[in-house]
């Protein structure tokens, strides 16, 4: 096994992508030129070492070349684990050691759509090869011991591969998710029940036709993009766009051009993308021809009602249904979908439950749980079928339990209220608090750290973290900018905290349990802080209430 230290920057030219970051960089690929890919990807996989069952770790970003990663994995029975580009390399490292994709002939796919230096690796990162997809400005050393060019290896091989054949329950892919104990969980799908389920959630929940131009703004490196760019879409034959951009580049009219230039009918994006994009007013919408779009849908968060009405009049013009869609990475998606509020999808049954477990009848508000499983749902956390029991299934016995609060209205729709447990929903992204917080603690000067989330207009949640330092040490701004610099780099971009106050110390119940519930109160400025009876000492909350306004400049 090696170890090594790697970094790359990479820009795309030999291949240019679908749309990509430039509006310049467009290209066209059929259903039988991706055959070609996916099968000579297979090849080189195969070449290298790559076994049925043997995990692969894929860091890509959003490129032609990572669908044809997975599904070459998935051609050879090979069980693919992407991991979001936007991790840092420690997060990618974590991954691929929880996968043990080290352990086999892995394949390391990097690259990066930036031209620039980036300086993301501190710690090795654990490879076997990296394939290289094309360099226009390399900051990092050729290693000829693991790097592979990937237009050389996919030379070099036939653009034919059979598929290998595949017990129903036989591993597909593993995906991380963040989880309350702060280490990510390895959510392990399986061949048949999930291809089948994002086929048919694909089709029936966004009422595919064979016409459509369908375009989902997500990234693979999350659940939606796997079922929703790559395997529910393919499976149906869909014609669709991948776009590997950002929505205000090169201006912030990209996405309503791009709706206008591939005539999509059906789009489907963030609450946060649509809540970025509302800032920038009616005007960059109403410049282009929208009338190609039939139905919008949203997923990843709750959508709150002004980013609903100015989805649903300024970009559909008020005749498009928006389909709001709830998922977790452990479910697959689509389990939760309706035109106006959220309706459980067939094979699905929810159900509230209160604090005792007791099912909710009628109008109620509670826990959301699942009765029964259905095809697309996870089968384990890889390699700790334990943690899957103990976090899904212990808190309610014979529930699957999603840790979202919910609320059923008189007419049985469904409304998803937030996350119950330790977890925050940033862009979208779900986040462990304690994920956080071991990340602030790796700072020499931190004795300890509380995260909680506060609303932010464009993230929906962001990070607000309570930092208290070592004896006599000063809380500075420069301090500050350590920290969160060392949480980007230990997690990622996503998980950069909006604010940090300095907290001298944390309030806690006498047995020292930190009351998060007080924390949060404060960083949502909410002046009704609830019962204090309970703390050791109340005077800590006065002084953290005294210095608010300097964490929040
Ligand atoms: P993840 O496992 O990262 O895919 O995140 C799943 C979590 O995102 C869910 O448990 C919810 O908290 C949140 N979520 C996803 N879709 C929606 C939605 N349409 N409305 C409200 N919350 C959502």
């Amino acid at each position: 096994m090696s170890y090594y230290y790697w970094f790359m920057v990479v820009f795309l030219w030999l291949c240019p992508p679908r749309e990509g970051n430039s509006p310049d960089q467009t290209m066209v690929i059929t259903y039988g030129q991706m055959l070609v890919q996916v099968c000579r990807c297979a090849n080189v996989l195969k070449k290298l070492g790559v076994k049925k069952g043997d995990r692969v770790a894929i860091y890509l970003p959003m490129i032609p070349e990572l669908v044809y990663t997975m599904l070459a994995c998935a051609r050879i029975g090979a069980v693919h684990a992407i991991v979001f580009a936007g991790f840092s390399s420690e997060s990618l490292c974590e991954r691929i050691v929880d996968t043990q994709s080290y352990n086999t002939p892995c394949t390391h796919t990097h690259t990066h759509t930036h031209t620039h230096t980036h300086t993301h690796t501190k710690r090795p990162a654990l490879l076997r090869v990296n394939i290289w997809v094309s360099v226009c400005a390399a900051q990092t050393s050729w290693d000829t011991g693991c790097d592979v060019w990937w237009d050389e290896a996919m030379r070099d091989v036939l653009e034919e591969c059979d598929p290998e054949w595949m017990d129903a329950e036989d591993p597909l892919f593993i995906l991380y998710t963040s989880g309350s104990t702060g280490k990510p969980k390895g959510v392990l799908h399986t061949v048949a029940g999930y291809l089948l389920y994002t086929s048919l959630t694909f089709k029936c929940v966004f009422d595919h036709r064979h016409d459509d131009v369908y375009w989902c703004t997500a990234d693979i490196g999350w659940i939606t993009g796997h079922s929703y760019i790559t395997y529910g879409p393919l499976a149906n034959g869909a014609t669709s766009v991948l776009f590997g951009g950002v929505p205000v580049h090169p201006h912030v009219g990209r996405y309503w051009e791009l709706i206008e230039k591939y005539k999509v009918t059906k789009f489907y994006t963030a609450p946060t993308a649509l809540r970025l994009l509302m800032k920038y007013g009616h005007e960059p919408v109403e410049k282009y021809d929208l009338s190609s779009l039939r139905i919008l849908g949203t997923v990843g968060e709750p959508i709150n009602p002004e980013a609903w009405h100015w989805y649903y009049e300024v970009v559909g013009r008020s005749r498009c249904p928006v389909v709001d869609t709830f998922w977790q990475t452990e479910t697959v998606k689509g389990c939760l979908w309706s035109h106006v509020h959220t309706f459980p999808f067939f094979g699905v049954e929810p159900a509230i439950l209160n604090e005792h477990g007791e099912e909710l009848e009628g109008e109620a508000e509670g826990y959301l749980v699942f009765k029964r499983p259905w095809p697309g749902i996870m089968r384990t956390v890889y390699n700790n079928h334990e943690r899957f029991e103990n976090v899904y299934f212990k808190k309610f016995p014979g529930f699957y339990v999603t840790g979202d609060g919910c609320r059923r209205d008189k007419d049985g729709y469904y409304w998803i209220t937030g996350r119950i447990d330790d977890m925050l929903n940033v862009s979208g992204h779900l986040m462990s608090t304690a994920e956080v917080e071991a990340a602030l603690m790796g700072h020499l000067s931190v004795a300890e750290a509380a995260v909680v989330s506060r609303p932010h207009k464009v993230k929906g949640e962001c990070l607000y973290c309570f930092v208290s330092l070592k004896d006599h040490l000063e809380f500075t701004p420069s301090l500050e900018g350590e920290l969160k610099r060392l949480v980007r780099e230990k997690i990622g971009p996503i998980a950069t905290p909006d604010f940090i106050q300095n907290a001298p110390a944390l309030p806690k119940t006498r047995s020292g349990k930190i009351m998060r519930r007080i924390l949060r109160k404060i960083a949502r400025s909410e002046s009704d802080l609830g019962d204090l009876s309970t703390l050791a000492d109340p005077k800590v909350v006065e002084v953290l209430l005294s210095q608010r306004s300097q964490a929040l400049g």
